[in-house]
């Protein structure tokens, strides 16, 4: 089979030929069908997760078919779609007992010490897999859990958005903020995109945010006079718009963190914060839970998924796109 693989840290990938694997006991193989490029991938490439070992697969973002599977997984047939987690969680420490196994501490990730999805097959461990019900975009089950699942867990988990709160989404465009701008208007938010240039603008367009405001500066004021203040924001860039995002809160709103294009440290006015009692959340990743609730919106129509897709074997070309801020919604990667 072939895999895109990452040999050194900082280092281009390489497409190579390896063996396809067999599965162990509570493992499948699954036939890769589609895979989504995270800015994670891009920031594991860089260095930035020092429990990588190399020479990995990368990719965490997985849709694809069961061919084959150990004799311990009883529930799972060959020819079987599944969506996956991006990690295999232990199902037995303090917080996958709570269904917080998103933060499970004995967590493997696809892509970072498991090969993962860059590659015509993956070995996925059964708890990290769900079974489709019925057909699905093949784009969207790729996102379900990384994406979609995720930005559910912001929401139902942390955020709190009742019908007619107002939600702030930066970096509407790109890959997470163009699904969250579909998933708060879903959950009935009165939805402010904000997003740096004109052309952006127009693409977001087609999924009807209430407000869409263009800057690559302080929208604060400006949100702020359209809104009064947010109930929540979804922050899909990070340490850039960070302190805008804040300012753009009202008194008691709430803050889900799930960008960090730069990797820098964002300064937090502590007197804002106090003086409002905001409410400020790191968010990685979905749980089982929550990858489940995606898929059943995406069988309802609810949300759609929204990029380009690309060959896998191009993926140099993907990461670049990520990298200069360039991709408009998801890149999906066909092997
Ligand atoms: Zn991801
Ligand atoms: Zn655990």
């Amino acid at each position: 089979m072939k895999s895109v693989v990452l040999r050194e840290i900082g280092k281009p990938l390489e497409v190579v030929d390896k063996d396809v694997p067999k599965p162990g006991p509570n493992e499948v193989l699954v036939k890769i069908i589609r895979t989504g490029v995270c800015f994670r991938d891009v920031l594991t490439v860089d260095g930035f997760f020092p429990r990588v070992k190399t020479p990995l697969v990368l990719g965490h973002e997985i849709a694809g078919v069961v061919v084959d599977k150990g004799d311990k997984v009883i529930d799972i047939e060959i020819g079987d779609k599944v969506a996956s987690l991006p990690y295999v969680p232990c199902g037995e420490c303090e917080y996958c007992r709570a269904g917080r196994e998103n933060i499970c501490r004995n967590r493997r990730w696809y892509g970072e010490v498991l090969d993962g999805s860059y590659s015509e097959f993956i070995l996925l461990d059964k708890r990290s897999i769900v079974k489709l019900e019925r057909d699905l975009d093949w784009n969207y089950v790729a996102i379900s859990s990384c994406v979609i699942g995720m930005v559910i867990h912001a929401i139902e988990d942390f955020g709190g958005i009742e019908p007619g709160d107002k939600v702030l989404v930066t970096g509407a465009s790109g890959g997470v903020g163009i699904h969250a701008v579909q998933l708060a208007k879903y959950y009935g938010a009165e939805v402010f995109a904000v997003t740096r240039s004109e052309d952006k603008a127009r693409f977001i367009e087609r999924v009807k945010p209430d407000h869409i405001i263009i800057s690559s500066g302080d929208f604060s004021r400006e949100v702020k006079s359209l809104s009064g203040g947010v109930d929540l924001v979804i922050e899909a860039v990070g340490e850039p718009t960070f302190q805008y995002s804040l300012k753009s809160l009202k008194w008691g709103g709430r803050m889900a963190i799930i960008g960090n294009v730069n990797v820098k440290p964002a300064s937090l006015q502590l007197g804002l914060m106090i003086l409002r009692e905001n409410l400020i959340h790191g968010v990685i990743s979905s749980t089982l839970r929550t990858l489940k609730k995606a898929l059943e919106i995406g069988y309802e129509g609810g949300v759609k998924a929204i990029g380009i897709e690309m060959s896998l074997w191009d993926v140099e070309k993907a990461h670049d796109m990520l990298r200069e801020g360039k991709a408009t919604g998801r890149v999906f990667l066909k092997p």
